[in-house]
């Protein structure tokens, strides 16, 4: 599915408001510690590239972060590979598509890893802390966690989607490009 172009001034604010709890984390720890590890490097990209954000935009995004931590150098010798591979401008030309939540819920993130489904990987504790951020409280965070607690991950994004947008979700949240399409529906003037 084609989504309209997005360009990177408009990201940060995309990401508060219609990024899905999986993407938000990735995005949220790479501006915290201008890093990804491999797996969240890869989740994060190519869900970007889904949402129409373009090559040169994805490279100016990940270097301007990246710089921080390894400096520019390092970012084009090393990772600008990756994200142009990602876009099927080198290698093998593999046709990356963006992860759906089966995928990600089934994934396993490793220690210092940022990627994989809040729902399934998070403690309850960080769970609670980060739905709050996003403006969860009350009944809603009961019934969120009751869907973690009987692992309705997906059910679980759906009612948070629902919740934060005041809307229902009727065919229900399966792919974080998807609850992004939604959300930008839903938020239309
Ligand atoms: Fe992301 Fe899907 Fe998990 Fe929601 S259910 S946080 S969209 S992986």
């Amino acid at each position: 599915k084609e989504y309209a172009e997005i360009s990177l001034k408009e990201i940060n604010l995309l990401a508060n408001s219609s990024f899905p709890l999986c993407m938000r984390h990735l995005f949220d720890k790479l501006k915290e510690d201008h890093h990804l590890k491999h797996g969240g490097r890869m989740q994060l990209a190519i869900l970007l590239m889904g949402i129409g954000l373009k090559l040169d935009d994805a490279l100016a995004f990940w270097k301007a972060e990246f710089s921080k931590k390894v400096g520019a150098e390092r970012f084009d010798k090393e990772y600008a590979y990756g994200i142009r591979h990602n876009y099927g401008k080198e290698g093998k030309r593999t046709d990356y598509t963006p992860y759906s939540c089966q995928k990600i819920i089934s994934s396993t993130p490793g220690i210092g890893d940022h990627h994989g489904c809040p729902y399934r990987h998070f403690s309850e504790e960080n769970l609670r802390a980060a739905l709050g951020k996003m403006g969860i409280g009350g009944r809603q965070m009961e019934d969120v966690m009751d869907k973690v607690r009987h692992r309705h991950y997906q059910l679980a994004c759906t009612l948070t989607f629902e919740a934060i947008h005041n809307i229902s979700c009727d065919s229900g949240i399966n792919h974080p490009n998807q609850y992004f399409s939604e959300s930008r529906k839903a938020l239309q003037p």
